[in-house]
């Protein structure tokens, strides 16, 4: 990569413009989400440090990723799948929920070992999905084995993963990395947070008992393709550490970014 000048962090350049600039595509947004539907559900297989499960995965519909109303990571369209107004209430997303078991019921023989539970933003932001929701959900899921749920790093706290480890769920955080290297993150991808940060949830997690998965970008924008697989070979070998689990994506050009 080149190295910027100084000139491009002058303010109404670079970040802050295209903060801006994503804000104002965002809210050309047509389509409504009903509160008390989920934005997807569907049944799958995955594989897990405990072998391969069948899952059920959840994309909760909430009130969306709080860094994408800011502006959010250059790549991402998924908050313009989530209600407007900026909350959804418990009973709604219980409502939901109830939606995915159905969903289950009516396309497998058996209850899956593994659930995922994803929300277009950060499952843990309590903003998204308030603690008594949280621990409502951790008890639902309390007879199957494993509990996926995405969050960025700051939320990732001892006292929300305990609610499903004392559930006796073998319990993950899926963390959007998108790559190791702090400089990729932030002027390629405009995420905000350092690979510090998912150091500090990596060891809040483990002081609790559970695991992280990284989801790492197949080639961020403006990086060009040779370095883009490099990035991704760093990215995966210094994760390692902390993650029991990578998940490489592929970038797609999503509505809305
Ligand atoms: S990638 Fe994650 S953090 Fe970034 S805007 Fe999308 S939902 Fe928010």
């Amino acid at each position: 990569m080149s190295t910027p000048t100084p000139e491009s962090y002058e303010r109404g350049k670079g970040m802050d413009a295209h903060n801006s600039v994503m804000r104002d595509i965002r809210a050309r947004k047509e389509k409504h989400y009903d509160p008390h539907e989920p934005t997807r559900v569907w049944l799958d297989e995955d594989n897990t440090p405990d072998g391969v499960y069948q899952s059920l995965t959840i994309i909760l519909n909430t009130g969306g990723c709080r860094w994408a109303r800011a502006g959010g990571c250059t790549m991402c369209g998924y908050v313009a799948e989530s209600v407007e107004g900026g909350s959804v209430p418990h009973d709604a997303l219980m409502d939901q929920i109830d939606v995915c078991l159905e969903h289950e019921r009516e396309g497998a023989d058996e209850k899956s070992g593994l659930i995922k539970i994803y929300t277009s933003g950060s499952f843990l932001d309590e903003r998204e999905v308030g603690a008594e929701t949280r621990k409502a959900i951790a008890e639902t899921f309390s007879d199957r084995d494993r509990i996926v749920v995405e969050s960025l790093p700051d939320f990732v706290t001892p006292e929300k993963l305990r609610d499903f480890r004392e559930e006796g769920l073998e319990t993950d955080v899926a963390i959007g990395l998108e790559t190791a290297n702090d400089r990729v993150r932030h002027d390629c991808v405009n995420k905000y947070f350092d690979f510090d940060d998912f150091i500090q949830a990596s060891e809040n997690a483990a002081s609790v008992g559970a695991g992280i998965k990284a989801y790492l970008l197949m080639k961020p924008p403006f990086l060009s393709e040779p370095e883009a697989v490099q990035d991704m070979k760093e990215s995966i070998r210094k994760c390692a550490e902390y993650a029991h689990t990578v998940s490489m994506n592929p970038t797609n050009v999503q509505r809305y970014t």
